[in-house]
């Protein structure tokens, strides 16, 4: 019998989702709280997915902000100063344990409601505006090109 990848409940049918560009496997109730559902079938007959990106809608709302980029490491090194196993953490927050450490490990990343309760859970920080990021890179840029000029002088 398969299992939901974030609640872990037994599945009769599964609801393929993505969220944020990973194909996951989750019960219903998980399929319509995190992701944008890719197809649903009977447990035991999967077939492939052939047309994953193709519908891609993108959420207007949520294209000005990003992760930031060390997420996963702050939210292992905060469920550490916690003082919380992965075990117990995942249950806190009531998502399955190999969800939290595939979100640890960088290998998923974590759905809006998810982020939403790490950051309130661990009260961190884990997501950015691009557009701080867009301006911090041209001041970088902007030094480089003084060094350059310092540097043909
Ligand atoms: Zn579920």
């Amino acid at each position: 019998m398969m299992e939901c990848m974030i609640c872990g409940k037994e599945l009769k049918i599964v609801y393929k989702v993505e969220i944020d560009g990973n194909i996951i496997e989750t019960c219903e109730n998980c399929a319509k709280a995190h992701g944008r559902i890719v197809e649903t079938f009977r447990s035991g007959y999967e077939k492939e997915i052939n047309s994953k990106f193709e519908k891609r809608e993108i959420d207007p709302i949520e294209e000005d902000i990003e992760l930031v980029e060390d997420f996963n490491e702050l939210i292992r090194n905060s469920r550490e100063k916690f003082g919380l196993s992965l075990e117990e953490a995942a249950r806190k927050l009531g998502i399955k344990e190999s969800f939290l450490a595939k979100i640890e490990s960088g290998e998923i990343l974590p759905d809006k409601k998810t982020l939403k309760k790490m950051e309130k859970f661990f009260k961190i920080k884990l997501e950015e505006k691009i557009e701080s990021k867009k301006l911090e890179k041209k001041s970088q840029e902007d030094k480089l090109r003084i060094a350059d000029i310092v540097e043909i002088k």
